[in-house]
């Protein structure tokens, strides 16, 4: 499998901003059209482009770190090396497209939330009610921010066409117009609603499916629930916050339960309750345990994304000695110690020594 962070050269938790940088200095340099009849330019133009396909896109990225592809249940999805493509991506980058693609209207902006989880909710998988606020076109003037009048310097086209030198020559560059910023029109009249935005805030409540199993820090896409742009609206990325549970600790699809056992316990062996996600669960614990040991409760975990299988709820021992002691547990101590054979330290001996705990 390809690894697209080794291939950008960026590190696992690089910004939008780093992935993006990494991705022109590449492009450019091993771009087609600098290196003429060089295959291996070409193989490895082909392979920025679908690192800079999966990396750039938060879906995407966030399904390849989990799953190690940009799509689950399946491979590729990004630049299958079809160099349509490519050059489509390559343009928005760069900003250099073709004359009569500029003026496409722009989708609104995609949206991040975050939604909190307790684990117990991740056995079952559980429906969130979200409430965010987004931006959405005003109804006061129809999204048109006031009183439009195309711009008399672009004649309403929001671009003016510009040659660029660059490394390939020249090409013909759209650039957005200055007086208009691109817009194609001016205001006569601003709207009071929107002051001129064509858009305003507003608050949302919607339901978010959270699928059992689910991870600390997953991004869900909702579909369409972003800011509205002229050109429809964005994508709302949910992300998932698991709170700590007070007993119990995540590892994939395990959980894992420290125990602590008293010497007796230990030595003797003990039924105890374990605090499960459910409820109570009995454990018996043999004679002779040690400090550390680790008893397996099959199907007590989470389970597995996609499936109905649970991992398991391990418990891990610990055993407690214990710090302060009765006159009489001291003497049962000592007999105890003298019918095994041990050689304990005798009564008093502490007292006149300082305890000092490292760590
Ligand atoms: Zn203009
Ligand atoms: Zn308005």
């Amino acid at each position: 499998m390809n690894d697209y962070y080794a291939i950008l050269g960026v590190d696992r938790d690089a910004n939008a901003d780093e992935i993006k940088k990494a991705y022109r200095r590449l492009a450019l340099q091993y771009h087609p059209d600098k290196n003429p009849g060089d295959k291996a330019a070409e193989e490895k133009f082909k392979q920025i482009n679908e690192a800079y396909a999966v990396l750039s896109d938060p879906e995407k990225r966030a399904n390849y770190d989990r799953y190690g592809t940009a799509t689950p249940g399946g491979l590729g999805g990004a630049g299958s090396g079809n160099f349509g493509d490519i050059f489509d991506l390559f343009e928005q980058v760069f900003g250099f497209r073709s004359p009569g693609a500029a003026g496409r209207a722009p989708r609104g902006e995609d949206l991040e939330a975050a939604i909190e989880l307790e684990l117990v909710e991740v056995l079952h998988g559980v429906e969130k009610e979200l409430e965010y606020e987004r931006m959405v076109i005003c109804e006061s003037c129809n999204g048109q921010g006031g009183k439009r009048q195309a711009c008399r310097i672009c004649g309403g086209r929001g671009a003016l066409e510009q040659v660029q030198r660059t490394f390939f020559g020249n090409m013909v560059a759209q650039v957005p117009c200055t007086a208009c910023r691109g817009r194609g029109y001016t205001l006569s009249e601003t709207c009071p609603t929107c002051k001129g935005q064509g858009r305003v805030r507003r608050s949302e409540k919607i339901k978010v499916n959270m699928p059992p199993g689910i991870d600390e820090n997953q991004l869900l896409r909702v579909t369409g629930m972003g800011n509205l742009g002229p050109g429809g609206p964005g994508d709302l990325y949910v992300r998932t916050h698991i709170r700590p549970h007070p007993h119990l600790q995540r590892e994939g699809a395990n959980l894992v339960y420290s125990l602590k056992l008293g010497l007796a316990q230990a030595a003797l062996g003990a039924r105890v309750q374990i605090p499960g996600l459910e409820g109570e669960l009995e454990l018996s614990v043999p004679p002779g345990t040690h400090d550390g040991e680790v008893f397996e409760l099959e199907g007590q975990g989470l389970p597995y994304p996609g499936s109905r299988n649970r991992g398991k709820l391990q418990v891990v021992t610990q055993i407690a000695v214990p710090q302060h002691l009765s006159k009489k547990a001291r003497e049962l101590l000592r007999q105890y110690a003298h019918e095994v054979g041990e050689e304990v330290a005798p009564e008093g001996l502490w007292d006149k020594v300082k305890r000092v705990f490292r760590g």
